[in-house]
């Protein structure tokens, strides 16, 4: 057989394997996962198991389980997604960090813009500036005169390097001029236990972390890190922190999902058209928007938007991580 002839033979099998596949996912006894690369019961594990359970239908009765690899403000089960097959079955949620990493890790064994193909972004998640519970302020004045009597004992929580928190926090530092002592855990549900406890002072962590906490009154908040304030009932009353008097301050955590590159093209569309379900679930957009969460719609759920969203992102934060000059190796 001519070696041109052979090629076009084994496309053909390979085109017809590959239509095949995409037919039959996903496969009724195999479950999907989603990679979570920060610790369970936190903020990106609250949004991935939401939508495990919205994508079910969509996705034909498909199981949709949660893998929590965590660590390295998410870089470890970011790389993890990118080495794994790329067949569908292995997915990663994760949110600003895909866009803060590159510019904070000085090597990443995956690269954000080439090892991915990109599902839709989720949603968009205000953050809150919240203190333990036995700190001795009630308003963001109160805050910054307690922190300013306690230069060098401060402590701050986060989710590790790159992570929402860290980025918030370290925002939070530079504004007012101080520097604390940040404490990295493996995600803001481990951090959230220590800061109710008392065991540290000070974090900055998506609504979808901190509303029922605030509820309940287990941890005070002070601000919220958004342009305008929030209408959930029990945040609507906390300043923004340009109120507050930290101008020009502002983030929003957005979340997105993603697959290993090489995923083919039809297992693609088939999962981008189940998210496009999910978030119109009334269910899923009522458990988001409870936390503070607005549910992503139209075109920022389309594949190429969301590459270009994280792009623009990286540019941006970027420049202000170059700026405060934090780096890891
Ligand atoms: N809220 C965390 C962060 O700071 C992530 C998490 O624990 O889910 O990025």
């Amino acid at each position: 057989m001519k070696n041109s002839f052979k090629f076009a033979v084994a496309a053909v099998a390979a085109t017809l394997a590959c239509g095949a596949f995409a037919q039959d996912f996903p496969a009724k006894d195999r479950p999907i996962t989603i990679v979570v690369p920060f610790a369970a019961g936190g903020p990106t594990d609250r949004v991935a198991r939401d939508l495990a359970e919205a994508l079910r239908k969509p996705m034909g009765g498909a199981n949709v389980v949660i893998d929590n690899a965590v660590g390295a403000g998410s870089s470890i089960g970011t790389a993890k997604v990118a080495r794994a097959t790329p067949d569908g079955y292995t997915l990663l949620l994760n949110h600003i960090a895909m866009a803060t990493m590159p510019a904070l890790y000085r090597k990443l064994s995956f690269n954000v813009a080439n090892d991915f193909e990109y599902l839709g972004i989720l949603n968009d998640v205000p953050m809150t500036l919240i203190a333990r519970p036995t700190l001795p302020a009630n308003n963001y004045k109160e805050l910054t005169a307690w922190i300013a009597q306690n230069k060098g004992k401060v402590n701050l929580g986060n989710a590790g390097l790159g992570a929402a928190s860290h980025l918030c926090g370290l925002m939070f530092q530079n504004a007012i001029k101080t520097e604390m002592t940040t404490i990295a855990y493996k995600g803001t549900a481990p951090a959230m236990t220590d800061l109710i406890g008392g065991q540290i002072d000070l974090m900055c962590d998506q609504t979808t972390n901190t509303t029922s906490q605030i509820e309940g009154k287990k941890v005070k908040a002070f601000a919220v890190t958004t342009a305008k304030r929030l209408t959930t009932p029990s945040l609507k009353d906390l300043p923004t922190l340009a109120e507050a008097g930290v101008p020009n301050f502002e983030v929003t955590i957005w979340h997105g999902l993603y697959a290993p590159k090489g995923t083919p093209a039809p297992v693609l569309a088939k999962i981008n058209e189940a998210v496009k379900a999910a978030l119109k679930d009334p269910e899923f957009i009522k458990k988001q928007e409870g936390l503070g969460a607005v549910v992503a719609a139209d075109k920022r759920i389309e594949p190429a938007e969301h590459k270009k969203f994280v792009q623009a992102e990286m540019d941006k934060w970027g420049a202000v991580i170059k700026a405060a000059g934090t780096y890891a190796d």
